[in-house]
């Protein structure tokens, strides 16, 4: 590609809108650029690199025996009404009607879509087990579409879907689309972690999460320092049940006005917040329920929701909380309270603990189960934190890393298959329900991922499968005849031979030339011009380690064909 008949807008200085480095890099290097919220446009040198991790997605997705398909973006409501994901999916479906007034959505994935086709197409065991995949737009009204396109709501991906006769050939799929994803992630060049993840109102089934490391992650990600176990914090289990201590103190009732957060309690009483229990109310369509956590402790809303199996939970806001009990949310406590309880499995060895009294301006002191108030139900409740006991070995101790999710694998078992009538003819010559699994992979939010992972101060510096370019042809002057003719000569010989190069033959100031190249990143460059030229020599410096060194006008074309080709063989 010629820069100088290519639309390539870098900026100098950094968006004001843009907070995480990979946002400000994608639109200072001139990759993306913003339409609306949470909708970009790709510029020709994003879509290159976004057309990289596309054909390693493919590659691997056909390695691994999947087929491709292309399913419309556009679906009728009818389907989802048949799963009842119409009305359960909420406000992120994007909705409208056609001229005859028929509901349909922009898809934001294609359960319904593909099992529709299939339960028309596949009629006997022998088509079995079969995976169907395909790269494809989505739409999804998110409530804070931030970070670029790390969360777009217009965004690219990879969706496959599995069918399977019994749950041993499930397994069976589930584990090769888990290989192919190790694959995908370790050829774009990423770090990354596989972790298991909450498989929400479906429960049982497997669910990972594949997670590329980085600060900027939305996701909080723990993981042993002993064994192998990694799980999101949604789902992630501490270890440890803790010890009874019998009761040494009388329960007293302490007057604690001005008194609200645990912070508060902990400084009054003098004591660490680990020895207070705080409770919170929380309300499903099957009513109200008081949860007890320890006052260090964080609710973990999803295993909350979860364990209470009911429909639209949420917490109680602390106004709704004093109509509903008659205390403000700081005195709120066990003892005494109406409200069915669920005490996180933490609080089963406490003794002497502070808690709300039940009455505004009051705690009490010396609280025992038992003795003071029933034994509760106890569940995990709870949000792992870092130093905990792994739940796995015993042995080792978690911590807490940030993730970006980049792809999700899932059993879905019958949910879809049975909503929709899908069935196919068993060796039996029975109809038989097959077992689905779906697989995702944020194609977009991998070419976020990567420079999130692969920057320096300068710009992105790209991983050889992602780069836009293996080489950069920097050409000081295109008046200078000499260097330019070499400039074209390196340019054809590299295109002749599959190495891809971003000839830089603009009218530019060097000082321009230099700080772009940096900012797009190609793994390697070449300067060519300028007192060089009379003594024979050019400069190929490598992007990674920024070393650079003169190399004879004859040698530079093999010599940076050879590089690339070590790169593209060794992967980095
Ligand atoms: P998240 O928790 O980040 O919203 P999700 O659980 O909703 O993700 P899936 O439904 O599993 O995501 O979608 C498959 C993949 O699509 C995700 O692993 C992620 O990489 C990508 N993805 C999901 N939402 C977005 C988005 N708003 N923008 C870009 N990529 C996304
Ligand atoms: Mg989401």
């Amino acid at each position: 590609m010629r820069l100088s008949q290519t639309l390539l807008p870098t900026l100098k200085e950094d968006p004001v809108e843009a907070q995480v480095v990979s946002h400000k890099l994608m639109l200072r290097s001139g990759m993306i650029r913003q339409l609306g919220a949470g909708i970009y446009s790709w510029l020709p040198l994003g879509l290159r690199v976004l057309r990289k991790v596309e054909n390693i997605v493919r590659e691997e997705m056909d390695r691994a025996g999947a087929q491709e398909v292309l399913l419309p973006a556009v679906q009728p409501a009818e389907l989802w009404q048949e799963t009842g994901r119409w009305s359960k999916y909420g406000a992120e479906l994007l909705r409208f009607k056609d001229r005859g007034d028929r509901d349909f959505c922009f898809g934001p994935t294609h359960e319904e879509v593909i099992t529709d086709l299939v339960r028309h197409e596949l009629r006997s065991y022998k088509q079995l087990p079969a995976n169907f995949y395909q790269i494809q737009t989505k739409f999804r009204d998110e409530v804070r579409p931030r970070f670029g396109i790390m969360r777009g709501r217009e965004f690219l991906m990879k969706d496959a879907y599995s069918f399977d006769l019994d749950q041993e050939s499930l397994d069976n799929s589930y584990k090769q689309m888990f290989t192919a994803y190790q694959n995908i992630f370790k050829r774009c060049g990423l770090q990354f972690r596989a972790v298991e993840a909450d498989s929400g109102a479906i429960g049982g089934s497997d669910s990972h999460e594949f997670h590329v490391l980085a600060d900027s992650g939305e996701d909080a990600i723990a993981s042993c320092d002993s064994c192998d176990y990694a799980a999101n914090l949604e789902k992630a289990v501490a270890g440890g049940s803790p010890e009874a201590v019998p009761a040494g103190a009388d329960m007293q009732k302490v007057a604690t006005p001005e008194i609200k957060s645990i912070d508060d309690v902990a400084g009054f009483f003098n004591i660490s917040a680990d020895k207070t229990v705080k409770a919170l109310l929380v309300q499903t369509d099957k009513g109200e329920f008081m949860l007890l956590l320890r006052g260090d402790h964080e609710l973990n809303e999803i295993k909350a929701e979860n364990y209470l199996d009911g429909d639209g939970f949420k917490l109680v806001e602390p106004g709704a909380v004093q109509k509903s009990t008659g205390v403000s949310v700081g005195s709120l406590g066990p003892v005494g309270a109406t409200t069915p309880i669920i005490a996180d499995n933490s609080l089963a060895g406490m003794s002497d603990f502070i808690c709300g009294a039940n009455e505004d301006g009051f705690h009490l002191t010396g609280v025992n189960w038992e003795r003071d108030l029933p034994l509760p139900k106890f569940a995990d409740l709870r949000n792992v934190q870092a130093g905990d006991l792994c739940s796995r070995c015993g042995a080792g101790t978690l911590r807490l890393d940030r993730g970006i999710e980049v792809g999700h694998v899932f059993k879905l078992g019958d949910k879809y298959s049975k909503a929709m009538q899908m069935t196919v003819l068993n060796q039996g010559g029975r109809e038989q329900t097959p077992l689905m699994g779906c697989y995702g992979i944020g194609v977009s939010r991998i070419v976020a991922a990567a420079i999130e992972q692969n920057h320096d101060d300068s710009g992105i510096v790209w991983p050889i499968f992602l780069a836009p370019f293996h080489v950069e042809i920097l050409l000081i002057n295109p008046k200078e005849e000499a260097a330019a003719k070499l400039a074209e000569e390196i340019y054809e010989y590299l295109k002749a031979r599959g190495i891809e190069a971003l000839l830089d033959d603009r009218n530019e100031r060097l000082g321009v030339k230099f700080k772009d190249a940096d900012l797009i990143g190609a793994p390697l460059r070449v300067v060519i011009g300028g007192r060089g030229i009379k003594d024979g020599a050019v400069e190929v410096q490598s992007r990674h380690d920024g070393v650079a060194e003169k190399v004879a006008i004859d040698a530079v074309g093999d010599l940076l064909l050879k590089r690339a080709e070590d790169l593209l063989k060794g992967g980095v």
